[in-house]
């Protein structure tokens, strides 16, 4: 599971790929959803069967207090074995590393752009050195910048360093024109040339590279086939995308009784719902019996558990 704990942050990296709908708010997302109460993430991450979750922002480390609730909650429902990353750009000191202890597993540092060129000067090293010695996995995580090979020094007290494809997005577009940098192809996200900024950087085996199409569909899709897995009726047809599809009817008022009769008696159990005014039933069975439903019919395909409508297709 993505946990985001804020979107607030301290600083102000030129290829932040934060949503404007997000940036800078204070609010708490459970994957896609909204979090007023923690009973919500739990109840999230339950739907998805997740064995671990990504604590991010914004910048994390202003919210500790948050962090630290929801990762006991997290270890306390799951057991210790639930696995937590933090994301951070900060160099967390001895006070902070102590309070995430036996809490958060594993830290990812985001040293900025700015201090790559003396790395080993700066507080990274010596909280990387202190979050190892207190039992932290810990490594860095950046985007995929020019000058990467500038943090091969940090390489001897990292368990691991990331490399993120720089990504095309609408709060950084007008950086990414201003220097030069072009979208490599018109289906993703992945700027032009940024794998080749990591090659000298990836030949290091603590070293790894996560693609943006990787990020995009592989892991978006294997999270939303957990989730359908888990919340899907009966009647939803789950895609190999981990979407959901299921018929919709919209009866007259009038009639609406007599449909439900219908389904009743002619639909086994399990595989129609009223919902309000409408009826939500198996896509085949409403194509099927389009003719003795009176009223608007249409067959939906949509995320897992509620979420967002990819398609509507009338019948
Ligand atoms: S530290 Fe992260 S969240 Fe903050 S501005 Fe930089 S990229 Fe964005």
């Amino acid at each position: 599971m993505v946990l985001f704990v804020t979107g607030r942050c301290d600083r102000s990296c030129w290829y932040c790929p934060l949503s404007s709908e997000r940036k800078g708010t204070d609010i708490v997302y459970a994957n896609e959803h909204p979090v007023d109460i923690p009973a919500q993430m739990i109840e999230e991450a339950e739907n998805m069967s997740a064995l671990g979750t990504g604590i991010t922002g914004g910048e994390p480390l202003l919210c500790l207090d948050r962090v630290i609730l929801y990762c006991r909650l997290l270890k306390e429902h799951f057991g210790t074995e639930h696995q937590i990353h933090l994301y951070t750009a900060k160099a967390p000191g001895d006070d902070e590393l102590g309070q995430m202890k036996g809490l958060v597993d594993e830290i990812r540092l985001h040293p900025p752009y700015e201090c790559w060129n003396k790395i080993l000067d700066t507080d990274y090293i010596l909280s990387a050195k202190r979050a190892k010695e207190m039992g932290f996995d810990i490594g860095i995580e950046v985007p995929a910048l020019p000058g990467l090979e500038l943090l091969i020094p940090a390489l001897p007290y990292l368990d691991f360093l990331n490399i993120n494809e720089l990504e095309w997005g609408e709060t950084n577009a007008y950086q990414m024109r201003e220097r030069g940098y072009e979208l490599a192809d018109e289906l993703h996200n992945a700027i032009e040339g940024a794998k080749g900024w990591a090659e000298e950087l990836c030949r290091h085996d603590k070293v790894h590279w996560c693609s943006s199409a990787f990020k995009d569909s592989v892991q978006l899709r294997e999270r939303l086939k957990r989730i359908a897995k888990n919340t899907a009726r009966l009647f939803d047809e789950i895609t190999p995308d981990g979407t959901v599809v299921y018929g919709v009817l919209e009866p007259p008022l009038v009639q609406k009784k007599v449909c439900t009769q219908f389904c009743e008696q002619e639909f086994e159990p399990g595989s129609f719902e009223v919902c309000g005014d409408r009826i939500e039933l198996a896509w085949w069975l409403l194509e099927k019996n389009a003719d003795d439903l009176p009223g608007k019919k249409y067959v939906i395909e949509r995320y897992p558990n509620g979420g967002m409508v990819v398609e509507v297709t009338p019948i």
